[in-house]
């Protein structure tokens, strides 16, 4: 098993890019942090509950607690496979925590989008809370409004994807996740894809770079 790590604001499409490419290669494996912490809030565990609040104002969880969630699904995962991790991890201190674990990250691809492109894109995205598709009203519509095309739920609007929490969650991106492109670069793993090409363009430039 080898981890490649997925950066990029909300709302650049790592989520969808992730779930495009896992849908084509059975060798890559689609963890998101966020859909783990919504799953535990969904289903009422003591991590859900800790998680909610920050979650519906758009801070970051407290790090012992995603960090205890990767590491069971990165202990879990074996064999001849790519972990493709979004949304984990989000500061220096996670970064860290996932080396103290031992966790064999081969690279860190940057989904690059501009903020004037993000609050129109959080705006139209639509998801599926059954399995987790994503969609945009625009970009990306499902063949019949509000419902999946894989698994025919009812589409919904995630809580935090509201304009004020936005621009929380934005400002977060900067303050905290940011730093880790500099970190990685250092390293000699980073990667950067141009995010604004339309999805089948950005996750073909991403399997090339990863
Ligand atoms: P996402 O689906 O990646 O946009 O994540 C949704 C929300 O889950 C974030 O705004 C955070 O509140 C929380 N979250 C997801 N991943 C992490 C992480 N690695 N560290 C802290 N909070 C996280």
């Amino acid at each position: 098993m080898n981890i490649v790590i997925l950066l990029g604001a909300p709302g650049s499409g790592k989520g969808t890019v992730a779930g495009k490419l896992a849908a084509g290669d059975k060798n890559l494996v689609h963890v998101s942090s966020g859909d783990l912490l919504r799953g535990a809030v969904a289903k009422g565990t003591p991590a859900g509950v800790e998680a909610k609040g920050f979650m519906e104002a758009g801070r970051l969880v407290p790090d012992a607690l995603i960090a205890r969630m990767i590491k069971d699904v990165v202990a879990e995962t074996t064999g001849d496979v790519t972990m493709l991790l979004d949304g984990f991890p989000r500061n220096l201190a996670q970064a860290k925590i996932l080396e103290e674990m031992g966790a064999p990250v081969k690279s860190s691809v940057v989904i690059d989008v501009p903020d004037e492109i993000i609050q129109d894109r959080i705006a139209g995205r639509r998801t599926c809370p059954q399995c987790k598709a994503g969609y945009h009203v625009k970009n990306l519509p499902p063949k019949v409004e509000g419902v999946c095309d894989r698994c025919g739920a009812a589409l919904v609007v995630r809580k935090d994807d509201n304009p004020e929490t936005v621009k929380d969650r934005l400002a977060v991106y900067h303050r905290e996740t940011e730093p880790l492109i500099a970190f990685y670069r250092e390293k000699g793993m980073l990667k950067t894809v141009d995010g604004t090409t339309g999805v089948d363009n950005v996750a073909a430039d991403f399997a090339r770079v990863m």
